[in-house]
């Protein structure tokens, strides 16, 4: 399995750098968010800082406003004169004017020196205020102090009813360098605050008035608006009494300008996010497809690289733009050598460069033969080869007629064995005629051998009988003898004609099991005196229909061959096996030897009649052995022996029962 087998160092370069890929933008990512997070909690903080800071310096802002209310109040108090304490009405003008100024003051009071109250305005006056003698009861304490001290004291803060605090500032009024009285004023806290808090401050904050204990003693809030962070406190002094400001700021909507920009860094993270998603699917997708066009290129290209099937790409031009190994190995020219290059090519045959730029231009023209051409080229080696050609177009991915491919099969040696073939045809026939002749030749000179002798002595008698003047009565009868010879001669010559022309009619059932031995046993001095080992192996014993005599010389020939093949053998090695076999109705006969071998040079004219590389050889023997196997309807073929020597095969049809 792929998962299974060694990655190669290629892969793993590629497999790494993919992963780093993948992680760089992740990491850019993760330091994206990270950096926007840190720029949006740094620029809320300095936001935070800076509304902090703004807070001090309001609060302080108030603080000090307050305290010159306060200021502006006692000395306006401590400017009450004769005319304005005189009655109750000019009192009540006089204080309705000081009310006007926004003082926070809710009530003014006029003491006399003994610290009774003369005037108040307005009269209802606190119940904690006025004793049973009509006496400031709670004021009492700074109505002393403000009198010895002769400077304007402030009362601590007290309740008044349940929910509001209020304090006095108690001035000491003089004339001529004499007290006349101290002129009272009550603040309300809560007044105060309502009074002197500009809206802007109050928009902002919750300001409170805090006691020494802690307890919110007056507040200036808005009930709606909540608060979110921590305030800030201020002594709150005059009046003293460990009074203390307190402001707290409401909850701040975010500058829209901070919130569009951080709402737009979150979407351009989800973005981003998406973005990198939808990439890394379309390249996971986009891998499976390279992957899968990689399995396919390879196995496209192992079953290109294993045809024998030479492949030749060209464009319309007539330049090559692809070639397959095969076609590399058919030509000797390597891909890199052959692509690009325009006609002639250098694999076109010498002898036939018109023939094959005529073809090459006609396949061009969309005019070449459509069942295919063949064709004469060139190796690299300088070796002719003969291919057959198909041309077809090539036609791309968008349909359009690019070029044209052609598959090329070498054919040089079905060339050569048809050429074998033919030669082989013509010596068969002149090999038919010698055999035939020869066996004529035999026949004739032994069956007219005794015709010719009888004749010659029957014409020597007349002769003689004639000299010797015999009657010719006489000499008759040896001339009718002669001519009877002579008759007998003419019979010969017909039936040795008629014979070589019917050689079939002398065909019978044979053994050749029985003629291997009959022939061995000729064979048997030589053998043994060349300490040859035979092996028989009738793994089968055909019967087949020939000539006994015919076939036995042929097989002691191919034994004689065999045992002179093996002179130089070493003795240990020489053999010869025999091996008798069948199939599909043919009879296989094999002769092995150890033997020198048949070189390539020689292959050819080993049938050739009178081809020898013997001495005292004839070099008929393996025509008349081809010349009579065929004339069973058999085949006698060799091959080199894999263990060194060579191999002879009789193919003969076995006799139909
Ligand atoms: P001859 O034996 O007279 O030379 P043949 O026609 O029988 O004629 O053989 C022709 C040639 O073929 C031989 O000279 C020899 O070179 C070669 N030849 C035949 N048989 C064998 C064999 N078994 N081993 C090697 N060469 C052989």
């Amino acid at each position: 399995m792929a998962s299974s087998t060694p990655s190669s160092p290629g892969e793993r370069i590629s497999r790494w750098r993919w992963r780093w890929l993948w992680i760089l933008p992740r990491l850019a990512f993760i330091l994206f968010v990270g950096g926007v997070a840190l720029l949006l909690w740094t620029s809320d903080r300095a936001d935070k800082e800076e509304r902090h800071a703004t807070l001090i310096s309001d609060i302080l802002w108030l603080e000090q406003n307050l305290r010159f209310h306060l200021t502006r109040n006692e000395e306006l108090l401590g400017r009450i004169d004769q005319a304005h304490t005189a009655n109750a009405a000019a009192f009540e003008s006089y204080a309705h004017t000081l009310f006007g100024y926004e003082s926070g003051l809710r009530q003014l009071i006029w003491l006399s020196t003994d610290g009774t109250v003369r005037l108040a305005h307005p009269a209802a006056m606190d119940p904690s205020l006025v004793g049973d003698a009509g006496e400031a009861v709670p004021s009492r304490q700074s109505f002393g102090l403000a009198r010895s001290l002769a400077k304007p004291v402030y009362s601590k803060a007290y309740p008044y009813f349940t929910n509001d605090w209020q304090f006095e500032v108690h001035v000491p009024v003089s004339r001529e360098g004499r007290i006349v009285g101290v002129a009272v004023g009550v603040y309300r806290i809560r007044d105060l605050l309502s009074d002197s808090v500009p809206w802007w401050l109050a928009e902002r904050y919750r300001i409170s008035v805090i006691g020494d204990s802690g307890k919110v003693l007056g507040t200036r809030s808005k009930v709606e608006s909540t608060v979110t962070e921590e305030g800030y406190q201020v002594a709150f002094d005059p009046p003293g009494w460990g009074l203390a400001l307190h402001a707290v700021p409401y909850h701040a909507p975010r500058p829209l300008a901070s919130l569009l920009l951080s709402g737009s860094l979150v979407i351009l993270a989800i973005i981003v996010l998406w973005s990198l998603w939808i990439l890394r699917r379309h390249v996971l997708r986009r891998q499976a497809v390279e992957e899968q066009l990689r399995q396919e290129h390879a196995f496209r290209k192992a079953m290109e690289d294993s045809l024998d099937t030479g492949m030749r790409a060209r464009n319309l031009d007539g330049e090559i733009i692809y070639v397959n190994p095969a076609f590399c190995r058919m030509v000797g020219w390597s891909a890199a050598e052959l692509i690009g290059r325009r006609p002639p090519m250098p694999y076109w045959a010498d002898d036939y460069l018109d023939e094959t730029r005529a073809l090459h231009d006609s396949v061009l023209a969309g005019e070449g033969p459509g069942e295919g051409f063949e064709l004469k080229l060139k190796r690299r080696n300088g070796e002719t080869i003969d291919v057959l050609i198909h041309e077809a177009p090539l036609i791309d991915a968008r349909g359009r007629h690019s070029g044209w491919m052609g598959s090329m099969v070498d054919i040089t040696e079905r060339k050569q064995a048809e050429e074998r073939a033919r030669q082989q045809q013509d010596r068969l026939q002149s090999t038919a005629r010698l055999v035939a002749m020869g066996e004529m030749a035999s026949s004739i000179a032994h069956e007219l051998n005794q015709p010719l002798a009888a004749i010659s002595s029957y014409c020597t008698g007349a002769a003689n009988l004639l000299r010797s003047d015999t009657p010719a009565a006489e000499v008759l009868p040896a001339l009718d003898k002669a001519v009877e010879q002579a008759r007998r001669a003419g019979q010969v010559i017909r039936r040795v004609y008629g014979l070589a022309r019917h050689s079939e009619d002398r065909f019978e059932l044979i053994r050749l099991e029985e003629r291997i031995d009959d022939a061995l046993a000729l064979m048997e001095v030589d053998i043994r005196q060349n300490g040859i080992r035979v092996v028989l192996d009738f793994q089968a014993r055909p019967l087949v229909e020939g000539d006994p005599v015919l076939l036995e010389q042929a097989l002691f020939n191919l034994f004689r061959n065999a045992v002179e093949s093996m002179r130089d053998t070493a003795p240990d090695q020489r053999q010869i096996g025999i091996t008798l076999t069948c199939a599909d109705r043919y009879a296989l006969l094999t002769i092995a030897d150890r033997g020198c071998g048949i070189a390539a040079n020689v292959a050819d004219k080993l049938f050739d009649p009178l081809f020898t590389t013997k001495t005292e050889g004839m070099g008929m023997g393996l025509a008349i052995c081809r010349s009579v196997v065929e004339n069973h309807r058999g085949r006698l073929s060799f091959e080199p022996n894999p263990g060194g020597g060579t191999v002879f095969r009789i193919l003969l049809p076995m006799a139909s029962q």
